[in-house]
């Protein structure tokens, strides 16, 4: 049976109150299952609430939507890895399409913030994907891999986790075929082979629904999904994990 990881990025939705209802639902109607992965991505201020729910599970991690590179001092507003680590977070979002195109977050930004992440421990879920104007003009593949090359660069030594995510499809309810998603995924594990990288997962994110999912997971080029908008119920959610084919 092929393992997937199943990462629920909340965006700025859901606070520790409706965090610790959200994870009591989940925790009383999803007991582990073989090989799948949950991983929650809360907005910074839940992750705890989050992490404390978890307790033992070692399928279930929670995780910080975004970090700054620097450790710690005078940088208002921002959070770095190791206070996301402390507050339970095992892993990062880098490089999320809102964080690029809403808070104009630089190539060379993301890849200071991909080195902060590794530093603290957390494991790295590495967002990539092209404009609706990139696409359109043919330049799909030459975006992703300018921005895993940005992150990454020559060779990739660190553990990380590639989530391909068209930004026209984010949000959307437009979403890539399974053949769209599968070309772009060929050619990243092909990009991250050339420099060498372990084992590294692939996933694909862009209004994944209970619909789409299991169309899409029945593609194998994906190891899984990262999904916004139907991951904040928790009912579509487990339905969403549950009904996914492996
Ligand atoms: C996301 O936030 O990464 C995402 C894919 O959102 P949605 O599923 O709502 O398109």
């Amino acid at each position: 049976m092929r393992a997937l990881l199943f990462a629920a990025n909340w965006k700025m939705n859901v606070g520790p109150a409706e965090a610790r209802r959200y994870l009591a639902t989940f925790l009383t109607a999803y007991p582990p299952q073989p090989n799948r992965q949950v991983w929650f991505f809360p907005p910074a201020v839940s992750v705890e609430a989050v992490a404390t729910a978890i307790g033992n599970r070692t399928d279930l991690r929670a995780g910080v939507q975004d970090v700054y590179w620097e450790p710690k001092g005078a940088f208002t507003g921002a959070t770095s890895s190791p206070l996301a680590a402390e507050a339970g977070a095992k892993a990062a979002l880098i490089g999320h399409s809102e964080r690029r195109h809403v808070f104009g977050e630089t190539d060379e930004q993301t890849g200071k913030k991909l080195k902060a992440v590794v530093a603290a421990g957390l494991h790295p879920i590495l967002c990539v994907g092209e404009t609706l104007t990139q696409r359109d003009a043919g330049e799909t593949l030459t975006v992703v891999r300018r921005q895993l090359h940005a992150a990454l660069g020559d060779r990739v030594e660190v553990l990380v986790t590639v989530a391909y995510e068209p930004v026209w499809a984010i949000g959307t309810g437009r979403n890539a075929t399974p053949r769209d998603a599968a070309e772009v995924h060929r050619a990243i594990r092909a990009w991250l082979k050339e420099r060498q990288a372990k084992e590294t997962r692939v996933l694909y994110g862009g209004s994944v629904n209970v619909k789409n999912a299991v169309e899409l997971l029945a593609e194998q080029e994906l190891d899984g999904v990262l999904v916004g908008g139907a991951s904040l119920d928790p009912q579509v959610w487990i339905e969403l994990v549950r009904t996914a084919v492996t």
